[in-house]
């Protein structure tokens, strides 16, 4: 079984999953890698900090450079940005959608068209047209060669009606099908496979997202992706929507969030169940110089009691101007270790880009050691 549960809390589990390019221990948090790299950053650098999984996407590396190329490389996309270790690619669902209504206003036409085949839609930065079937999306992701790949999905954005959101899911569940008996044809028989992914769909009705759980399992899948999340619904309904979910999923199978969250919202998914996470907020927020700090050593942080176990700054506030200390105590990345806040904000003061690398690198520390904690805390 590619899934082992070491430890079982009340909901929480820490485990590890086996990938064709390894072992990786669950919880885990996966840096985006958009479009073959971690903005600013090494992989060489991601790997010290001691993540084991990045995120590439399917929609953005299909049409830049495209998987002919990507294809030449050893392990294709491994190869490619020379990252030895797991990858996960979204399917490209939800940026088709995304970005669809960016086409709109640019071109002047609608940017995305659903059929039951797939779906039809524009490049937002240059107009061409394009066609993607489910089966187009796992052939896309094979051919990059990554390790855990996603189902095409519909991803319906906030608020939809229930009507709209059932004929999306139930869609998606047909597209699910598809993906699964496309990948089963392709893989059978190969002896390192990768992991197929559903995404469970239902917007924020408890109904909608039972009874996608319930038909997602039935075609039975490696793990169960919760999406339809951080699309604009208020951030409280994160529990109720974990809460219908996750109690319909096979527990021998991981579960990954997609997109989210702060850190508190990442404490908020473990303790319900959740073993896996991607989100852009500490590169982004990095990059403008917002930085995520320690309120205590969180080896000795006691999640389930201490709420506020973190707070934000921003470097460019003036009152860092001649603040010569560290940045954070509890942290021993690059710039913790080497700089002080005071140089942090001259170098974000002058667009020097060094400061944004090293404050992406910091944030990306301060995920990397809630999740190394948090497996901890379940010990
Ligand atoms: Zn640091």
């Amino acid at each position: 079984m590619h899934f082992k549960i070491n430890r079982e809390a009340k909901t929480s589990r820490t485990g590890e999953l086996r990938t064709k390019s390894g072992r990786v221990k669950t919880p885990l948090f996966m840096p985006i890698a958009t479009r073959g790299a971690v903005k600013t950053i090494l992989p060489s650098e991601i790997e010290e900090i001691g993540f084991e999984v990045v995120l590439g996407n399917t929609y953005h590396l299909s049409l830049k450079p495209g998987t002919e190329l990507i294809k030449k490389y050893e392990n294709g996309l491994h190869g490619f940005m020379n990252w030895k270790k797991s990858i996960l690619t979204d399917s490209g669902g939800f940026q088709i959608f995304s970005l669809g209504a960016r086409a709109k206003k640019r071109f002047g036409e609608s940017g995305v068209k659903l059929t039951e085949e797939g779906v039809r839609f524009i490049d937002s930065t240059n107009g061409n047209k394009y066609f993607m079937s489910p089966e187009d999306s796992i052939q896309i992701q094979l051919d990059l060669d990554t390790d855990i790949i996603m189902c095409l999905d519909e991803c319906p954005s906030y608020p939809c009606t229930q009507e709209q959101a059932k004929k999306s899911l139930e869609l998606t569940t047909r597209w699910a099908k598809r993906c699964k008996k496309y990948f089963d044809k392709k893989t059978k028989g190969r002896k390192k496979k990768p992991l197929l992914f559903g995404i469970v769909q239902g917007s924020n009705y408890e109904k909608l997202r039972i009874q996608s759980a319930q038909e997602l399992v039935k075609i039975d899948f490696d793990g169960y992706a919760i999406g339809g999340v951080a699309v604009g619904e208020p951030r409280e309904q994160l529990k109720e929507i974990l809460k219908w979910t996750l109690p319909y999923l096979p527990k021998d199978r991981p579960r990954y969030l997609m997109g989210l969250g702060r850190p508190d919202e990442l404490v908020a998914g473990v303790v319900s169940g959740v073993d896996m996470f991607d989100c852009v907020i500490p590169t982004r927020e990095g990059r403008h110089g917002r930085l995520f700090l320690w309120k205590d050593d969180p080896q000795k942080i006691d999640f389930k009691k201490q709420v506020i176990f973190f707070e934000t700054i921003n470097i460019k506030n003036a009152r860092f101007k001649k603040d010569l200390g560290k940045l954070d105590e509890h942290c021993d990345c690059p710039l913790c270790k080497n700089f002080s806040r005071a140089y942090l904000r001259h170098l974000f003061d002058v667009n020097e880009t060094l400061g944004s690398r090293l404050a992406s690198v910091h944030n990306l520390t301060f995920y990397f050691k809630l999740m190394e904690a948090l497996r901890k805390n379940n010990e």
